[in-house]
């Protein structure tokens, strides 16, 4: 049981409005204090209702706005006032467990969005990487134009030229592809990005090298 529904068993709304210093008529009608009331207009028994402005509500309600407190807080004011034997212990254990939980997903929410800011940037750098990749691949075939057959037929640039299309295709889904598509090249071929962008940045440098040699 909550501890508003204990106090309640307690306390009528009249008793802690009396207690507060309110004065209630033999009819059980009072002036009421949430408004200018000249003329009775408040019935308060269990619970209280102002015909005139419509406030109401029980014993809780009654103290919560009479002092501009929670609902919360007008409960345990009304369970000190009259000593009343309710234990606020349960509900203030409910209370830290509450901000336990709630303590736990603002870090799973903040983890969430690490990882998503980790996501785009890796986004970001891998497009850059991959282009760079690309313009590597054109500078080599410029490059190789009129070279001898054996720099040609090299190893490096045969990667190269295998990649190529597999650049394209990744640069297709971070540029154009949703979430879910980019999301997966993420998780399933991050290394391989890496390892590729590694292959094309060494074999041109090589390509470079070599034929500088023999020339
Ligand atoms: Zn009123």
């Amino acid at each position: 049981m909550s501890i508003f529904s204990e106090v309640k068993e307690y306390l009528t709304a009249r008793q802690a409005a009396e207690y507060y210093g309110l004065q209630v008529k033999k009819n059980g009608l009072a002036c009421c204090p949430f408004h200018d009331d000249k003329h009775p207009s408040m019935k308060i028994d269990k619970n209280y209702h102002c015909f005139a402005c419509g406030v109401g509500g029980d014993a809780v309600d009654y103290v919560s706005r009479m002092f501009g407190v929670s609902q919360y807080d007008a409960a345990l004011k009304l369970i000190e006032d009259f000593s009343l034997p309710v234990d606020a212990k349960g509900n203030a254990e409910l209370s830290v467990r509450e901000k336990e939980r709630i303590r736990r997903e603002k870090a799973e929410r903040e983890r969430v969005t690490r990882i998503q800011e980790r996501f785009e940037k890796w986004c970001i750098q891998t497009v850059d990487i991959l282009r760079g990749c690309i313009s590597e691949v054109d500078s080599v075939n410029h490059f190789l134009i009129g070279k001898p057959p054996d720099i040609i037929f090299s190893e490096d640039y045969a990667q190269m030229l295998h990649a190529e299309p597999l650049i394209n295709y990744w640069l297709d889904i971070l540029c154009m592809g949703d979430v879910s598509e980019r999301r997966g090249l993420f998780l399933k071929d991050r290394k391989k990005v890496e390892e590729i962008a590694g292959k094309i940045g060494a074999g041109r440098k090589r390509i470079m090298e070599c034929s500088r040699g023999s020339a």
